[in-house]
């Protein structure tokens, strides 16, 4: 029978998993989260996903950290480590709060002030408030004289924030995705958004049942291309022979927007005169579309009279992630695809507050609103503020860290709810990494991965037990505020990074974390006319906004660009091949992502119970005529190896995997995706090659 639990009481709150920010209204008994349900927020409009609707019981999770942790004396680390929550007794002990933060800020102060801040790095997190991106980032730059802070968008969408900041002067999306609402055509390409980000897709689906065409571009097949007008499943790694086949077409055809590139847009000839190697007969077999269906999309494309163009991760990690964004804003710029409602570029950000995080200068090259560190102006402007020489030079990037650690060139790291023991590609070399620290602190709210090398575990708050504001996929800056309490001595994180800054000898002086969204909001034009008063009047404001009272803008670029003309910029691309291609020995393409039910390393949702329950079991998918001829069988275990390293699990038979590849979801501890990719970098955006390595397969018995 079924038991009706009353909530004493019900508070707003705001989705903690991906990036579409989805409003929530979460019913509380004895401090524990009983039912979660949508409000009529800017981006859900009442709706939620799997994830929002039946993950959040992680925070009632037995496995919370509740106490400070330090590495015991005998417990040496091992870059071989597979421990559990169970096994934090032999390995750590608790602490009180005044120990671990002496540890946690002296190990830091002692190495700064014997090697140099330059062997200081941090991560901070796409998942914290945008109040502690900011403090994370000032932290590491004003006390430590170095810009070596980044954090996962690195992983995510570095590259297409390297292609839209070069070509159209801004890093954020130029339309909200209800705007789909308003498209006659609607292109998805390298995201799977009904996995990754349900609700925003279920625009994309309302709209095509309305006749918008919609354009689904991925090398696998997925859901949504059942709603598409137009499904393409091309070759692995080949996005920019075919993009470029389409630009080739709507230039050859006449179909771009002469009048708009004219008043708006640098570097046409250019890149008419490149893509005449390009034509659809001769890219067809590269990318594995037909020329004449290249043709039609082009055409669909240009000719409709609103299209908008979202993309995710299958465009941007790869080696030429850059180069495929940069496709995709020539595709939109030459057809003046932009700047009106129902037209853009939309990168989808995967992580609640990965834009918010960017946006806050949790870069290594960028302070806050993407102003360069290598500005002498700007940085000027920051040593002022903040009372210090600021490091002149680019800081180095998530995956270049791992390297300068392995060198012995880094020897102290702050991890503030990030797990690049899951995250980072490269395993074998990223673990053993960490294990070589001499001090490494870890934020969090779980015993990750990460926390196995730590030396100092500092228990931090989930996002549902601290106040701060979130920037989501629409530039929608969204006001949190605790709805439950955190438990035991778990911490306020921001509250964590003051304090560590303040043991570090910095006289930072913050009563409440409105005063630190003040100091942030004044080094950021993207926040004028947003108060810390409004956001808890309102709840959200788009930015940017252009008064104190009136909604902020949705759709940017409708007259001209962030740029210093005021004009936009084409950059032609030339077709390269992903890292390593399939040979003899590693006849395969493997790529890797996420899944409906769990979310990137899987910290949190694979300590929710009902997501947990659905997936429970690290799985390689891949096609039955394949599984066939390869005289596999379904559901069997085999081994996945790459040049490096190999892992054990189930197999998957499934139809939407294109023969010749495999997928894996990276979010399994017990077989880490992320021990097989390739950690070779897109040179501008600095993100590793996740979507395409050269794999095989075999039975596991072999
Ligand atoms: Fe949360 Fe994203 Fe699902 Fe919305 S779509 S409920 S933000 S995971």
């Amino acid at each position: 029978t079924k038991r009706e639990v009353y909530p004493d009481t019900v508070k707003p709150s705001v989705c903690p998993f991906c990036g579409v920010g989805c409003q929530t209204e979460i019913s509380l008994k004895n401090n524990d989260i009983i039912r979660v349900e949508g409000r009529q927020g800017p981006a859900n409009r009442g709706k939620l996903c799997v994830k929002g609707r039946f993950g959040m019981d992680y925070v009632m999770s037995p496995e919370r950290l509740t106490k400070p942790l330090i590495r015991r004396a005998d417990a040496p680390k091992n870059a071989k480590a597979k421990l559990t929550f169970a096994d934090i007794p032999d390995y750590f002990r608790e602490a009180s709060w005044e120990e671990a933060m002496a540890l946690a800020a002296g190990g830091m102060t002692k190495v700064r002030d014997s090697i140099g801040g330059k062997a200081i790095a941090g991560f901070g997190s796409a998942k914290g408030t945008n109040e502690e991106a900011y403090l994370f980032q000032k932290y590491i730059r004003q006390g430590f004289g170095t810009n070596n802070v980044d954090h996962c968008t690195r992983l995510c969408h570095a590259s297409s924030v390297a292609a839209l900041m070069e070509g159209v002067g801004s890093g954020a999306v130029s339309a909200p995705f209800t705007t789909a609402d308003e498209s006659d055509c609607i292109m998805t390409i390298g995201c799977r958004p009904e996995q990754n980000h349900p609700v925003a897709a279920t625009y994309f689906k309302q709209a095509a049942k309305r006749g918008t065409k919609l354009l689904v571009f991925d090398p696998r097949k997925q859901e949504l291309m059942r709603h598409a007008s137009h499904p393409v499943v091309f070759e692995p790694g080949r996005d920019v022979p075919m993009l470029n086949a389409m630009i080739h077409t709507i230039i050859e055809e006449g179909l771009f927007d002469k009048q708009y590139i004219q008043a708006n847009v640098d570097g046409f000839e250019a890149l008419s005169e490149k893509v005449k190697e390009f034509s659809p007969e001769n890219m067809a077999e590269i990318c594995g579309v037909e020329p004449d269906y290249l043709r039609e999309l082009a055409r669909t494309y240009a000719t409709s009279e609103r299209s908008i163009i979202f993309w995710g991760m299958g465009v941007s990690q790869h080696v030429h992630g850059t180069d495929n964004a940069r496709c995709l804003i020539a595709l939109s710029l030459i057809t003046g695809q932009v700047g009106r409602p129902g037209t853009g570029l939309h990168p989808l950000r995967g992580q609640n507050n990965v834009q918010g995080a960017s946006d806050s200068g949790l870069i290594p090259i960028v302070y806050p609103n993407y102003k360069s560190v290598e500005d002498p102006d700007i940085r000027a402007k920051y040593e002022d503020a903040w009372g210090r020489s600021l490091d002149p030079a680019k800081g180095l990037t998530v995956v270049e860290i791992m390297d300068e650690v392995a060198k012995g060139n880094i020897r102290a790291m702050y991890v503030q709810g990030e797990n690049p023991a899951m995250s980072d590609p490269d395993q074998t070399h990223a673990r053993a990494a960490l294990a070589s620290l001499d001090h490494l602190i870890v934020q969090d709210i779980f015993f990750t991965e990460t926390a196995w090398f730590a030396d100092v575990i500092l228990p931090a708050t989930a996002q549902p037990e601290k106040p701060g504001t979130y920037t989501n996929s629409n530039r929608q800056v969204q006001l949190a505020m605790p709805v439950r309490k955190a438990p035991g001595e778990a911490r306020q994180d921001w509250k964590l990074i003051v304090e560590m800054a303040q043991r570090s000898g910095l006289d930072w002086d913050y009563s409440d974390i409105s005063e630190v969204y003040a100091e942030m909001a004044s080094h950021m034009a993207s926040l004028d006319n947003i108060s810390w008063d409004r956001l808890l009047r309102e709840g959200f404001v788009c930015y940017p906004a252009k008064d104190k009272d009136g909604p902020g803008e949705e759709i940017i670029f409708y007259s001209g660009f962030p740029t210093k003309d005021g004009r936009a910029k084409l950059v032609p691309t030339d077709l390269l091949p992903p890292d390593e291609l399939p040979d003899e020995e590693f006849p395969m393409v493997l790529t890797t992502g996420r899944m409906l039910e769990h979310w990137h390393t899987g910290a949190m949702t694979r300590r929710a119970t009902q997501l947990n329950a659905q997936e429970d079991e690290p799985v390689v998918s891949m096609h039955p005529k394949d599984i066939g001829r390869k005289g596999l069988t379904r559901g069997q275990k085999v081994k996945v190896a790459t040049r490096r390293g190999e892992v054990t699990l189930t197999l998957r038979a499934d139809r939407d995997v294109t023969p010749g590849m495999l997928f894996m979801p990276f979010c399994f501890v017990e077989a880490p995706a992320n021990f097989l990719t390739n950690p070779q970098l897109d040179p501008y955006g600095k993100i590793p090659e996740f979507k395409f390595s050269a794999a095989k397969i075999s039975a596991a018995s072999d």
